[in-house]
């Protein structure tokens, strides 16, 4: 625009001067230079009309560009289903909101909303349906909120909201969550359904100066996640013991992956024996952590934590290296039993990895038993099958552990190819109290004797039991009655002596013979 104006300027200048020079005092034209002078204001009249037309134009295409890049701006920070903040906008103005607190002498407070099985509302009547009830919902919680108060919708079916309470009254804060629950959880007429969510909801109230608005956000993250234990729609306050155990299970995390490649995963050896003879005819290899801080942990704290960060293959092969190595020194008769996950069976080189291992140990196939538990044939029936059908082709025997619980079937006994079933230890300590539980043993018992699959008990802690088993036809039995997990030199021992070795008690003194 400058350039135009100067422009015009200069040619306004050159043609006045030109305009001056061709008339004399009187005014006569004196020269041809009036036609010159004429075109030249013509000129200067375009000129300025175009720089004009230029400016305009310059100026609307300016607003354009400011619009949209405000219309950018908001999308980046605003939800486009529901038109709430967004993550990011959300972090920004609970920034905004956090100095606030400081003058107000309040406190930043941060609720961490969640729908409970949303999915299922939109598996049932569709995405369309899905995305009103959001929509809907979302209204509800931004109307359940004073003014001041930020909400935003953070990722699918979860919302936060931060405010600022100008005094520190938990009370006044859990009424405020108690409001949002029952705003979100409303029902809502969707054409001809009725569509009701039910939600939970983590709170956390800032304590320092030092904590920041995204430690905040975690918090309420953390006490929601302890929400959602609960049955109902519930909201729960963040207290520094979830954080704690959150700390202690990464460090566990930690510990599981340093610990392998450590070595500290060993197996202990709990005797198997045949009830008729009371002889042992195997052992169970049961993995234990020895830590070098904290001494031995149990399998009930560690299995499901290697089972969620995906290291339960590795731990379970150092465990059962180590056994295979011990058990091949032992008396052939003797089987030996090894634990698989169902994390494990997902994976469809499990049967060539045991294969390998029994090949790099120098076991043999015939006196391994894989014991697989029955909830971990549902997840891929297909895969179990395909995996178990190696083994067995390797001539390792395959057991059906803790039958009874989960979907028991004795189906499964035809349709895979099970050499042994064991059944719940839940079910062998019950057996004097619980007339269900002796029924339930006693069936199984007599079916699996029909289809030629002989029955192994676990729990066997007393001799009333192991007599009731016996009664009932079990075969095999195993159980702190004849001994507790022990250490492979202890086993060893036990192989040798055939007597009593001090293993928490009872072990091994109540065997009747060992042949
Ligand atoms: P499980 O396979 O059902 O093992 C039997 C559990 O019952 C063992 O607990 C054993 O110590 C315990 N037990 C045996 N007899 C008695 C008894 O008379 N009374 C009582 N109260 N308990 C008895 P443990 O060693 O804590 O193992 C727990 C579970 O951890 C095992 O249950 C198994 O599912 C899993 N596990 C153990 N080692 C491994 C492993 O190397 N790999 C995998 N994937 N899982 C393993
Ligand atoms: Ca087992
Ligand atoms: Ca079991």
């Amino acid at each position: 625009m400058l350039s135009v104006v100067i422009g015009t300027i200069i040619l306004l200048i050159w043609n006045g001067s030109l305009f001056l020079r061709t008339f004399n005092l009187d005014g006569d034209v004196i020269g041809p230079a009036t036609r010159l002078a004429g075109t030249a204001l013509i000129l200067n009249i375009a000129l300025l009309l175009f720089g004009w037309r230029r400016y305009i134009d310059l100026q609307r295409e300016s607003e354009r560009l400011a619009e949209s890049e405000a219309r950018a701006a908001l999308m980046t920070t605003t939800d486009a289903m529901t038109g709430l903040l967004n993550r990011k906008g959300f972090a920004d103005r609970a920034r905004m909101l956090d100095p606030v607190a400081g003058e107000q002498d309040g406190r930043l407070v941060m609720f961490s909303v969640q729908l409970h099985r949303f999915k299922s509302v939109n598996d049932c009547h569709g995405f369309d349906i899905g995305d009103e009830v959001l929509r809907r919902i979302a209204a509800e919680l931004a109307a359940a909120i004073d003014e001041g108060a930020i909400v935003a919708r953070m990722s699918g079916d979860e919302f936060a909201v931060a405010l600022v309470r100008p005094t520190a009254e938990r009370q006044q804060v859990e009424d405020i969550g108690q409001a949002m629950l029952e705003a979100v959880t409303r029902p809502h007429e969707v054409g001809p359904r009725v569509i009701q969510v039910s939600a939970f909801i983590g709170m956390a109230m800032r304590d320092g100066p030092e904590v920041t608005v995204a430690d905040l956000l975690r918090r309420a993250d953390i006490a929601l996640d302890h929400a959602k234990t609960a049955r109902s729609a519930s909201a729960t306050w963040f207290d520094s013991g979830m954080e704690r155990a959150l700390l202690e299970q990464s460090e566990i995390e930690q510990g599981i992956r340093y610990g392998i490649e450590q070595g500290q995963f060993i197996p202990y050896f709990e005797p198997q024996i045949d009830l008729a003879t009371g002889t042992i005819v195997g052992f169970e290899a049961l993995a234990r952590w020895v830590h070098p801080a904290s001494g031995m942990i149990m399998p009930d704290v560690f299995i499901p934590i290697a089972e969620k960060i995906g290291v339960i293959g590795p731990l379970s092969e150092q465990v059962m290296r180590t056994a295979f190595l011990h058990a091949a020194k032992w008396d052939p008769g003797i089987k030996l039993s090894v634990n698989i996950s169902p994390v494990q069976l997902a994976d469809s080189w499990l049967a060539q990895r045991i294969v390998r291992l029994l090949a790099e140990t120098g076991f043999p196939a015939s006196r391994l038993v894989v014991e697989i538990t029955e909830s971990s044939l549902f997840a891929d029936i297909d895969q179990a099958r395909t995996i178990v059908t190696s083994l067995k082709n390797q001539g390792i025997r395959l057991a059906l552990d803790d039958f009874g619980t989960g979907f028991s079937s004795l189906s499964h006994l035809r349709t895979l190819p099970f050499d042994v079933i064991k059944i719940d230890r839940s079910f062998i300590s019950t057996i004097h109290r619980d007339r269900e539980s002796a029924a339930i043993v006693r069936a199984v018992t007599t079916l699996a004797t029909a289809l030629d699959v002989p029955v192994t008990v676990e729990g066997i802690e007393d001799a009333a039991t192991e007599a009731a088993v016996i009664e009932m036809g079990c075969t095999i039995g195993q159980g702190w009655y004849f001994g507790k997990p022990m250490a492979a030199e202890q086993a060893t021992e036990l192989l040798r002596t055939g007597l009593g070795v001090e293993v928490g008690g009872t072990v091994a003194t109540n065997l009747r013979s060992f042949g």
